[in-house]
């Protein structure tokens, strides 16, 4: 059997980007007022999440970012996504309830260990 898949590209990272994305949006059209693209610094940002996501150690085991055991982002975009997620986490249900549902189902799953993720 194949495993060896080209990363950022399976089904659980493509999922984790529209996540970001519609978090992405939702944070800036509401605190930056932007309309139908992202302002230059979360486009900057979301550049940089979705790098993270294709480099992700785990891909199709990935937990959810804040439960996840390695700390893949520099302090300063973390602090960034925190932020986002902070004030998009919540109201997430009400504006992507499909994504949302999505989401909550991901954060039942197990946080793996490095170790046992299989390349
Ligand atoms: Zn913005």
């Amino acid at each position: 059997m194949n495993r060896q898949r080209r990363r950022g590209t399976g089904r659980r990272i493509r999922q984790e980007k529209r996540i970001i994305d519609a978090m992405l949006h939702l944070y800036c059209r509401d605190t930056h007022g932007a309309q139908k693209s992202l302002c230059p610094d979360c486009a900057r940002l979301q550049d940089y999440a979705h790098r993270r996501l294709d480099i992700c150690p785990f891909q199709e085991q990935k937990p959810v970012c804040n439960r996840c055991t390695v700390h893949c982002y520099s302090a300063a975009r973390r602090a960034e996504i925190q932020a986002v997620m902070r004030y998009a986490g919540p109201r997430m249900p009400r504006r992507h309830p499909w994504l949302a549902l999505l989401h909550l189902l991901d954060k039942l799953r197990p946080s793996p260990k490095l170790a046992r993720v299989t390349r």
